[in-house]
């Protein structure tokens, strides 16, 4: 074993041996699918000046019977690679707008919190894709505007054409659209202006070193001005820390999300969170 376990040092050549865990990984994650082994937790974002609770992103959880939950990290990209990431995708898409849906309307203050879901890049290259969000809103009764969806970067640019194409065709349904953990891929700028983008989400990395770092600040910085300068509000992620969120407030950046502020929650949990955090900011109404 790699970590030290002894003893199995002759056979477990680490090459092998991860190739193994990655063909099992493969495979319970293909029974996962079929016995329906995720479920989703939700993160809120907040008003940096505020503190109130504005929108909420969905995340993928895998129940793994001995691993226990599995970050979506490590299992997000294996799906990807197989593409049974489309199935994953369709279920984390039709169970985080009813979810949504639900919360609306149950609860009169959270009508017009709405929810962030992540696309993976083979999604976003599937022609049905447009047809499918359209079907998912009309199913769940979830108004289009309450719906965000997140691509990286890298998806964007690996096919900026037909990705355009594709987000001018979501952006037709009303739905909103930004780019998540933005800084870690390559942005053309040309095509950064001309992606029908609303929101820029600053990748943690950057956030969590701000504070000690002058050169992640002056990214934290930078990316804010040139989102503002496009027309586009600025999420920051990995927001941990009160200083944090004092620089981040400090350079213009309007929302935040962070365990600062509220851990992902399973929907059971999600409207005391989302109750609490509404109470304790300054613009409860
Ligand atoms: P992401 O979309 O950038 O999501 C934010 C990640 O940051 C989440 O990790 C969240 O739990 C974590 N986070 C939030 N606040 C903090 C903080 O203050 N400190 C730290 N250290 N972390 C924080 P998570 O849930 O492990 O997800 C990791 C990534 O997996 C996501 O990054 C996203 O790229 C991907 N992912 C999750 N769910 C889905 C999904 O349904 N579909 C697709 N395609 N990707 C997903
Ligand atoms: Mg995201
Ligand atoms: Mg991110
Ligand atoms: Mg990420």
């Amino acid at each position: 074993k790699r970590a030290g376990g002894g003893g199995l040092e002759v056979f477990s050549d680490w090459m092998l041996e991860s190739a193994l865990n990655h063909a099992r990984l493969e495979m319970e994650l293909h029974h996962a699918l079929k016995d329906n082994a995720f479920h989703l937790e939700f993160q809120p974002l907040v008003d940096l000046h505020s503190g109130r609770p504005v929108r909420v992103e969905a995340l993928a959880r895998w129940d793994h019977p001995q691993r226990g939950a599995v970050s979506p990290a490590d299992f997000i990209p294996v799906l990807e690679e197989t593409g049974q990431i489309l199935r994953l995708g369709s279920w984390v898409l039709e169970n985080a707008c009813m979810a949504a849906a639900r919360w609306q309307r149950r609860h009169p203050e959270l009508r017009s919190v709405g929810v962030s879901v992540n696309l993976s890049a083979r999604q976003l290259a599937q022609p049905a894709l447009v047809d499918q969000v359209a079907a998912v809103l009309s199913r769940s009764g979830l108004e289009p505007a309450s719906l965000k969806l997140e691509v990286t970067e890298t998806m964007l640019m690996d096919n900026p054409e037909l990705s355009n194409l594709v987000l001018r065709r979501l952006k037709d349904l009303g739905v909103f659209l930004a780019i998540d953990d933005f800084g870690t891929g390559y942005s053309s700028l040309a095509y950064l202006q001309s992606f029908p983008i609303d929101t820029l989400k600053i990748d943690k990395s950057f956030v969590m070193g701000m504070t000690s770092d002058p050169g992640k600040f002056n990214i934290v910085k930078a990316v804010t001005a040139l989102a503002h300068s496009l027309g586009l509000d600025v999420v920051a992620e990995g927001v941990e820390e009160q200083e944090q969120r004092i620089m981040l407030h400090a350079v213009g950046c309007e929302y935040a999300q962070g365990f600062l502020f509220a851990r992902p929650v399973p929907e059971k949990d999600l409207a005391a969170q989302l109750g609490s955090l509404l109470r304790s900011s300054c613009d409860p109404a």
